[in-house]
């Protein structure tokens, strides 16, 4: 599908987060490193509670939280919370050091730093903050970045705490780890001024960079989350969370602009139809008695289980329901997302997927009938469970389905790992923030710049003379890896294997020989920073040779442990290769000698190479197979 994305009026905007690393945490001086699996811990359980504000009002997205009732269990690891992530004991005054980075790289996006930095309290309603805020401040203003489609403003520069960490998440209960609670994170917010899929790629690959060159930010898998906001002209502004690879940004928004092109088709098709809201029923039906000798299983399975069969008439909606949204995802699906999320059923089952699941067609025919509607232009949604559940989720369903003739709802929306979108919440009210009275204001003087000017951060121009001048790239590889997504993984790699492994080798790694794997159809998706970080290291410290990385990776990706794949291939000792250089001339003695030793190497090479397989560095078996030969002429010619 072809998109004329300027015609559409598209218009994105980045929310991108990313960990600092400072020493302690912004609040307390706890440690920003992650408490490791087998730590200590005890265990504190609340529950969340629901206030009107001064006006009485109840904010839509902390009711619906509340209304799910659940357990919030926080795990309390030893040595990496204490009382501040609690909430038990007041924040303490700002870290200056997570104050000073974030200044830094706010100085390198072009934006100006605020006269005095104030604390407010963000709403956070789903427990992953235990005071039901998050802290979060303004540090600077007004940035930019340049792009070849535009210059890209940014709106806003903040300093804030990132969230506790979701462990484990069942029916009725959460439980998170405190261990990630109080991180410092700077947020950077861009206007939406970004007109294209592959322009969000490129704004958001920058800034990435930006921060990456300071140096001073956390690294690895979580440490960066992306949020996009995507609109487009009739349509509605919608809230994307948690994008955490940057591969997928072009996806989501091609995907979303898919997705609120064919809602605005539904409602015209809708129209078009003569329907209105007011034709969408109120009721459902219980139409269990027409399914009771069923043979679908999962019908089966929920009867006997003492669950009912409930229907709602959808006149004139026929064909409505299995519009494709995005790649996979139907209208139904649509709907399906809100009838969980409200209702905590397990979905929907619509008249347009049947006959499916083990339902018939004259048992499709038998629920026509029985709500008195017409196969050939009417529409029906099943939900199989208690009466509660249905009759909470069938309202969401129907309030969803009324909204159809608007066009696309206000929402929050999470991001599937192929890109596709799924319904999260509605979108938070906009008077969710208040001024925080624990924490002091900051006052950006002399004394703090000094500290932010002495973090320097090279402009992505610069970067090509760091590579090829700090780190001795051809400049062909720096100028291939320049443009390259891996860059930051390129950098963090190189700063963390410093002395060990030559940067030559961790770039042509990522720039020619994940690609061309990949397009052998290796999953090298799999192979994540700390396999890669392992694989380099081994290659530095000489355990397998940097001929070996293709055949690691290739295991890795097919499941073996890192260790076991560097076990396999690890290399072979000088004494090893000499065997088998030795091996290699006695078998082809003839050969050589008719040739001559000295006109012999290539073709040792390559017999040794092939035999070696990887586990012994070309280098080193190119000395071997000389010395070796020159013996040979030494004892004498043929
Ligand atoms: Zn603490």
């Amino acid at each position: 599908m072809e998109i004329d994305y300027k015609g559409i009026g598209l218009k994105v905007g980045l929310e991108i987060h990313q960990q600092l690393d400072s020493r302690s945490k912004l609040f307390c001086g706890c440690p920003t490193k992650l408490a490791p699996e087998d730590s200590k811990y005890y265990e504190v359980v609340r529950y969340m509670w629901l206030t009107k504000s001064e006006l009485g009002e109840l904010d839509p997205a902390a009711a619906y939280e509340v209304s799910k009732g659940r357990k919030i269990v926080y795990r309390v690891p030893e040595g990496h919370a204490c009382l501040v992530e609690l909430d038990e004991e007041p924040p303490h005054d700002v870290n200056r050091e997570s104050l000073v980075i974030a200044l830094a790289i706010a100085n390198a996006l072009n934006a100006q730093p605020v006269d005095e930095v104030y604390f407010m309290r963000k709403i956070v309603v789903d427990g992953s903050n235990t005071s039901g805020f998050q802290r979060t401040a303004i540090i600077a203003l007004g940035g930019y970045v340049e792009d070849e489609e535009g210059v890209v403003r940014i709106q806003t520069i903040a300093l804030e705490e990132d969230a506790a960490r979701k462990v484990d998440e069942g029916p009725g209960y959460v439980i998170y780890n405190l261990d990630r609670l109080g991180i410092p994170l700077i947020e950077i917010s861009t206007a939406p001024d970004i007109v294209s899929p592959d322009q969000a790629l490129r704004v958001a690959y920058k800034i990435g960079l930006i921060m990456r060159l300071s140096g001073r930010v956390k690294r690895g898998i979580g440490t960066i989350r992306q949020d996009l906001n995507i609109s487009i002209a009739g349509g509605e502004r919608i809230e994307i969370k948690g994008v955490d690879k940057l591969e997928l940004i072009p996806k989501v928004v091609k995907y979303e602009v898919m997705r609120q092109l064919s809602l605005l088709k539904i409602r015209d098709e809708l129209h078009k139809r003569g329907l209105r809201p007011e034709d969408v029923p109120e009721t459902f039906v219980d139409v269990t008695d027409t399914l009771k000798d069923s043979k679908s299983r999962i019908v089966r399975a929920s009867l006997e289980k003492g669950m009912r069969v409930y229907a709602l008439p959808l006149p004139g909606f026929k064909g409505v329901l299995a519009v494709e949204v995005s790649p996979g995802r139907r209208f139904g699906t649509e709907l399906s997302d809100y009838a969980k999320a409200w209702g905590g059923v397990g979905g929907i089952i619509h008249s347009d997927e049947l006959p499916a699941y083990g339902i018939s067609e004259s048992e499709v025919l038998q629920i026509y009938n029985r709500l008195g509607l017409d196969g050939g232009r009417d529409a029906f949604i099943l939900i199989i469970s208690d009466f509660e559940k249905a009759e909470r989720a069938f309202k969401a369903v129907i309030e969803r389905l009324k909204y159809a003739f608007i066009g696309v709802p206000r929402e929050t929306r999470g991001a599937n790992p192929d890109g596709t979108t799924r319904y999260l919440r509605p979108q938070p009210g906009a008077a969710r923030m208040y001024p925080e009275t624990d924490i002091r204001p900051v006052r950006i003087d002399e004394s703090i710049l000094m500290e932010v000017r002495k973090i320097y951060i090279p402009k992505p121009e610069e970067i090509l003379k760091i590579l090829i001048e700090g780190h001795g790239l051809s400049h062909d590889l720096a100028s291939q890896l320049i443009r390259d997504p891996l860059l930051h993984l390129y950098l963090d790699l190189v700063e963390e294997l410093k002395g060990v492994t030559s940067p030559q080798i961790i770039a042509s790694t990522l720039v020619a020989t994940m690609k061309s794997l990949k397009r052998e159809g290796v999953n090298v998706d799999k192979v994540d920073y700390e396999a890669l970080r392992e694989i380099f290291e081994a290659v530095g410290k000489g355990r397998i040779a940097k001929e070996a990385i293709p055949d690691v990776i290739k295991a890795i990706a097919s499941g073996t442990s890192v260790d076991k794949a560097l076990d396999s291939f690890k290399s072979l000792s000088v004494e090893e290769v000499e065997k088998i250089v030795d091996e290699v001339i006695t078998s082809n003695i003839d050969t050589i000698r008719t040739r001559g030793p000295e006109k012999s190497v290539s073709l040792v090479m390559g017999k040794v190479m092939s035999l070696v397989r990887g586990r012994a560095d070309g280098a080193i078996v190119n000395t071997i197979v000389r010395k070796k030969l020159a013996e040979l002429s030494k004892q004498g010619g043929p």
